[in-house]
């Protein structure tokens, strides 16, 4: 789950002050180091192969796997079998004992005006054998509840709060009937959508993709292109994961077998309404009967008909059986001990499970892993470690509620808090040629560095592809560059806003460990649907699995570069740009809350108690702004001396590591206690929310929690700075 990340995301564009890397010149090496790093890479990068890539492939998208089935277990077996054979170390699968959901049956019949049973589910496409697969399921959506309602249906668009509110300005209430909603641009969590309506009381949500969104309005639809056809389904949970993630049941920690469980109606995250997906083929007799009012211009989709609110004329009966309930999820974990630094860790994961055969999400990921693993043993075999450890995870019930990194975080969270100096995450390696990069602030240069030494199919380095892509979707205002600083002789492509929906959240925002997220994408209408599968990554995605191999060389040296670094590659001056970049844009939306400069002190002055005043809290960013410019000179400069106290880099390295996670606040963010990190956060929708507790206090207008806020926030980056000036000392003594 993560295909939404473009379309919702903003680029950062921020000045940079590293000249053009040559090759002996790695940020976080010394020049010696770096020319045997380059040797290294080289190595690496000559041996993850397009047919391997297909071939493993082809393995995890042979049978539907979703979380909790047989096959999906089976492959958990399979991926250690092979993990041994590649020579990984330490190899454990882990159980964890989650609620989990299971469709039994489901059944949806317009009852009037007319009578349509509906589908619900897809049909065969030709050409596409594995279409035909009799274990495919159904239309389901993960933790919607069994229930059986006969009541009128009404459209509510996308079905977040703002419609629901014009449906009422019509006189329309939802309560107690079946609301009809669609899947959305830019996307919004359909979870989210399942919790608004059940607050408004409806019996019953049905979400349907519309064709404007992902079918023939964008283009060719499957199998003549890679839009959703007529009858796909996109499934999906509708755990409200945004409250807290993982199993639902034990919120904070994790459930091995036997751990304490709430009891499930205490459980914050589990629905409360029924849901079910819709093929628009299902969806198009519903909406076509419609009487009320005609609706809105932008609440019209695809459809060649006018749309309408609807009223009392058509009626529905909806079914749904599920099968929720504990039952066992496995995380497969394995790792190359570091050489010299084995309690440092760089850990990598993709999740496994899929909806159906996941041709994009996940097994796109999940191929591009094993062949990273397979690389990284050969270079084993060939005596080459890491000098850090490089542990290696196969997740499993991502895309129910982040439940298997979610539990595994939770397990391990003090050890990693001790030991993690990152995480790089792949959920969906490729479904087109694009490159998306996100990374914690601090690691956005070293990311963008690490492009420029990998080649695109294009013949392009990855680095200028990648740039291609942002400025072309900058001019289709797909992105937006705000920042534009004078002076700015570089740009940062990496995307630093980083909200929910994958794996990294447990690292980010419950353990403080910087991450990154990893992917290629392109035109995808078949999400969530039985279609993802390997005929559409064969014909569309990614033909001759050039980038599944580009994926595999990416994620593989960022980790060797993390793992084998004298110096950690954090950049700290980057970072408090970008929180800076993040009060300006808060400041900027609300008029209550105060920054330095014109237009502000009157207001400022009148020591008013509805507004916030942020002066001290840019005083500090400033501050800690200039502390990471100091550190990344002290760090470059004793780096190119090849001065480097090997005892002083470790410990440096120690402190380096903690920044990270001295901006979690242990009491989390109002009403979240789960999401502990205070720059980093998401909406109910999954969107990136950054400064999660300040913003949603200042958007609430709760100016003694806003206040609260700024003063965790200001505390926060007081203790980074004096951290930074500490390391500072350290490297000019
Ligand atoms: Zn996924």
């Amino acid at each position: 789950m993560i295909a939404f990340l473009t379309m919702n995301r903003l680029v950062l564009f921020i000045t940079l002050s590293f000249t053009t890397i040559s090759q002996a010149q790695i940020l976080g090496f010394s020049p010696a180091s770096a020319a045997h790093e380059v040797e290294i890479e080289n190595k690496f990068k000559a041996i993850p192969s397009a047919d391997e890539e297909r071939r493993q492939h082809r393995v995890f998208t042979h049978e539907p796997h979703t979380a909790g089935s047989k096959r999906n277990n089976e492959l958990a077996e399979y991926i250690a079998a092979e993990w041994k054979k590649q020579g990984l170390e330490d190899i454990v699968i882990r159980r964890y004992d989650v609620y989990g959901t299971n469709p039994k049956s489901a059944s949806l019949e317009m009852i009037a005006p007319t009578h349509y049973q509906a589908l619900v589910r897809e049909i065969p496409i030709p050409g596409d054998d594995d279409s035909k697969n009799p274990a495919i399921n159904g239309a389901w959506l993960g933790m919607s509840i069994s229930g059986e309602v006969t009541a009128p249906v009404i459209y509510a668009h996308s079905g977040n709060p703002e419609d629901y509110e014009l449906l009422r300005q019509h006189g329309i209430s939802v309560k107690g009937k079946i609301v009809l909603v669609r899947y959305s641009n830019p996307y919004s969590y359909r979870g989210f959508k399942a919790l608004t309506a059940q607050r408004e009381g409806a019996a019953a949500m049905l979400v349907y993709s519309d064709p404007q969104e992902d079918g023939y309005k964008k283009g060719k639809v499957d199998p003549d292109g890679p839009w959703g056809p007529e009858y796909h389904v996109q499934r999906g949970a509708i755990t409200y994961d945004f409250m807290v993630p993982g199993d639902p049941q034990t919120p904070g920690w994790a459930s091995v077998p036997g751990a304490k469980r709430i009891p499930i109606e205490q459980a914050v995250s589990v629905p409360k309404i029924m849901a079910l997906p819709l093929s628009w083929h299902d969806a198009k007799p519903l909406l076509e009967s419609m009487d009320g009012p005609a609706a809105p211009k932008d609440w019209q989709g695809g459809l060649p008909f006018q749309y309408h609110l609807g009223g009392e004329r058509v009626k529905a009966h909806l079914k749904i059986e599920m099968d929720n309930g504990v039952q066992p999820y496995y995380v497969v974990e394995g790792r190359i001990r570091g050489s010299e630094f084995p309690d440092e860790w760089v850990v990598m994961g993709n999740h496994r499970d899929a909806w159906v055969f996941g041709g994009v999400d996940p097994s796109s990921g999940t191929a591009s892993m094993m062949e990273l693993t397979r690389s990284l043993g050969e270079l084993k075999k060939q005596g080459i470690r890491p000098r850090r450890t490089l542990v290696v995870c196969s997740w499993d019930g991502e895309e129910i509620g982040l439940t298997g990194s979610t539990e595994w975080g939770e397990q391990f969270a003090d050890e990693l808090g001790k030991k993690a100096v990152a995480y790089i995450n792949v959920d969906e390696a490729t479904s087109g040629s694009d490159f998306h990069g996100q990374a914690v602030a601090s690691l956005a240069p070293m990311l963008e560095e690490t492009t420029r030494g990998l080649r695109d199919p294009s013949g392009k380095t990855l680095y200028d592809a990648w740039k291609a892509v942002v400025e072309r979707e900058k001019k289709e205002g797909t992105r937006s560059s705000q920042f534009s600083a004078s002076g700015v002789v570089n740009e940062t492509l990496a995307d630093t806003r980083i909200g929910s929906g994958s794996d990294h959240t447990v690292f980010l925002n419950f353990i403080g460990v910087p991450v990154l997220g990893l992917g290629f994408e392109g035109n995808y209408g078949v999400y969530h649907s039985a279609y993802d599968d390997f005929f559409w990554m064969n014909q569309f995605g990614d033909p001759g699995y050039r980038y599944h191999t580009l994926m595999t060389q990416l994620w593989g040296v960022t980790a060797l570069r993390l793992a084998n670094a004298d110096l950690l590659p954090f950049d700290f001056a980057t970072y408090a740009k970008n929180i800076r970049r993040f009060v300006s844009e808060l400041a900027g939306e609300n008029k209550s809350v105060i920054l330095s400069g014109a237009g502000s002190n009157e207001r400022a002055q009148s020591k008013d108690v509805s507004s916030l005043d942020l002066r001290e809290v840019q005083k500090a960013i400033d501050n800690f702004e200039a502390a990471g410019k100091t550190l990344n000179e002290a760090m470059s400069g004793k780096l190119s001396s090849g001065t480097l106290d090997p005892q002083l880099a470790s410990t440096l390295n120690q402190s380096l590591m903690r920044v990270e996670r001295n901006w979690l606040n242990p009491d989390g963010i109002p009403g979240r206690p789960w999401f502990k990190h205070i720059l980093y956060g998401a909406r109910y929708t999954y969107a990136h929310l950054e400064l999660p507790g300040l913003t949603e206090a200042v958007e609430k207008q709760d100016w003694p929690t806003a206040k609260q806020q700024a003063d965790v926030l200001e505390h926060l980056l007081h203790k980074n700075t004096d951290l930074l000036r500490d390391l500072n000392q350290r490297l000019r003594q």
